[in-house]
């Protein structure tokens, strides 16, 4: 059987058709630029049998040898940068400056942020007890790899959250299969290759390119699955993963709030809401999908936030500085973005900045501004995912936080006033897996932090130690000096004076002090 790498075939400017497989497609321009391998649930499993035979030895590396796997492949990717960029721009559409932002930055930083932490993060803890019977003896927490960790990912980041998630987990010292999206394998693949150049072993890594179908044999093979993609896909990884009792770490869809009190500083506000909901054409999980603005600011914020957005340039990027809003990257997204705005307008709400999708082959959508609206309407409690900003006037902060509430979701949120104190409290009352103060999404580019949702916005988190040791089982290790009692007091046989004894140890030891 040729493999993913033999079956794909690059040539220097880009990737060239292959006979058969799966058509990948650059958005921006509507062509065919790749074929990919549709592989089956039979070649699923003779990857699953590839990495566990590889995995015991890269296991047996030990931490610095795989770091120094990692620290190799962090240059790597700064070295190989701009053909990175050219594969994750030709199969998303997005600009040079969302790919080379939030992905190549993204992947420089995680390399070697799981080369430095992955060995603290997974040392050997060593435990104090208060358990009296194991005074004296050595007690250890220690973090073991899983083994063979399935990686499933969506098509909106398909380095930082494809890719991204398999550093910690081959870090930790598994074996990881990674299924791309179907609509933008290439840079998983060619991600993959510079691994290899930089000294994985083969069959450490794999990438089982396919549709639906491989993601969902490969969790029939693997123990552990960190999914990336939509509620509704997720719900099915979960119940599958639940029949094998197998863990899983789902990473969902999102419809972020942000809040804007009247004392924000109104300039930095609308610069973020107009950033953090366009960027990447608004395809992220945790961009800003609807805005609550308190009734005193309300039009000058609007009114900001329009302009910003009439300015914005939005087509078939160019290269650098060509355009700030490229391609909706998956077909079906195109369709959810006009059924939100045409649901909105139909309900009453007013577009104050696009509204309509561009015309020719590539498939754009206009940056866009709505108002007007409330939680009738989809554009305000569905996840949108494109270039859209719905924004609702709220009487007070009371109100704008029981609406950011009244929603499924609880990915990330963001609040802007100067008081920063205000600002805090508001942002612990959100029901959210991340609140930003005067800012938005950053967070995630915290690899110290845990990043994952609330609600029905998943469960666990990446980054961070559980980021980690979620790719690993744990296991206590209890280990008793040799210089220890043949047995134990409270062993055979019982004796009535032992067991007074021990009452009374327990008495001692728990039962002192006042009763409430
Ligand atoms: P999908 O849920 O449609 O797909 C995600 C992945 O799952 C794809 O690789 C898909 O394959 C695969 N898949 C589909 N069916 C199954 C199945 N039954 N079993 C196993 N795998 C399956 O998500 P999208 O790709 O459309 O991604 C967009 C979504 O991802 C948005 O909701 C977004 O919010 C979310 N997301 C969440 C992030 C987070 O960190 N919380 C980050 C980024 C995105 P195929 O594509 O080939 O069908």
């Amino acid at each position: 059987m040729a493999t993913v790498e033999q079956e794909f075939a690059q040539t220097e400017n880009g990737v060239v058709p292959d006979a058969g497989g799966i058509p990948v497609e650059n958005p921006a321009t509507g062509e065919t630029i790749a074929t990919v391998p549709d592989m089956s649930p039979e070649q699923v499993a003779e990857m699953a049998a590839r990495g566990r035979a590889a995995q015991p030895e890269w296991q047996a590396w030990g931490f610095e040898a795989r770091a120094k796997v990692m620290l190799r492949m962090q240059k790597w990717v700064m070295d190989n940068a701009e053909r990175i960029v050219q594969t994750i721009c030709s199969e998303t559409g997005k600009t040079f400056e969302d790919a080379e932002l939030a992905e190549i930055g993204y992947a420089g930083n995680a390399f070697g942020f799981w080369a430095k932490h992955g060995p603290e993060y997974l040392a050997d803890e060593r435990i104090k007890s208060s358990q009296v019977l194991v005074k004296g003896k050595k007690l250890i927490n220690r973090f073991r790899p899983l083994g063979l960790i399935g990686v499933i990912g969506p098509w909106n980041y398909p380095l930082t959250n494809s890719f991204g998630d398999c550093i910690p987990a081959l870090m930790a010292g598994n074996a990881v299969i990674l299924k791309p999206s179907e609509i933008t394998p290439l840079t998983s693949m060619l991600l993959a290759e510079g691994m290899l150049e930089c000294g994985l072993p083969e069959n450490v890594l794999q990438i089982a390119t396919g549709r639906g179908g491989t993601g969902a044999a490969l969790i029939e093979h693997v123990d552990m699955v960190m999914f990336t993609g939509s509620t509704r896909t997720g719900r099915k990884v979960a119940e599958a993963a639940a029949r094998r009792l197998i863990p899983a770490s789902l990473e969902l869809g999102g419809k972020d709030p942000m809040i804007v009190l009247s004392d924000a500083d109104l300039e930095r506000a609308a610069n973020f809401a107009t950033y953090y909901s366009m960027q990447n054409a608004g395809q992220t999980c945790i961009s800003i999908e609807r805005v609550y603005v308190e009734a005193p600011v309300y039009d000058d914020f609007v009114a900001k936030v329009s302009e910003k957005v009439r300015e914005l340039r939005v087509g078939k990027p160019e290269g650098p500085g060509s355009v700030e809003v490229g391609a909706i990257t998956f077909p079906p997204q195109l369709e959810t973005i006009k059924d939100h705005v045409a649901d909105a307008l139909q309900k009453g709400a007013r577009v104050l900045a696009g509204g309509s999708q561009l015309p020719g082959a590539g498939r754009f959508f206009e940056p866009t501004v709505l108002v007007d609206v409330d939680h009738t309407m989809k554009c305000m409690t569905e996840e949108t995912f494109g270039p859209t900003l719905p924004i609702m006037k709220v009487a007070d902060a009371d109100e704008a936080v029981r609406l950011s509430n009244d929603s499924n979701y609880g990915l990330g949120a963001s609040v802007f006033s100067r008081d920063t104190e205000r600002g805090e409290a508001i942002a612990r009352r959100i029901h959210s897996g991340a609140a930003n103060v005067n800012d938005a999404m950053i967070n995630y580019t915290v690899l110290e932090l845990p990043m994952g949702g609330a609600k029905e916005s998943g469960l666990g988190t990446r980054h961070g130690a559980g980021g980690i040791r979620k790719y690993c089982s744990q296991q206590a290790i209890v280990v008793t000096p040799k210089l220890a009692m043949k047995k134990e007091v409270f062993m055979y046989p019982y004796k009535s004076r032992t067991s007074k004894m021990l009452a009374g140890l327990f008495k001692f030891m728990y039962g002192r002090g006042k009763r409430d």
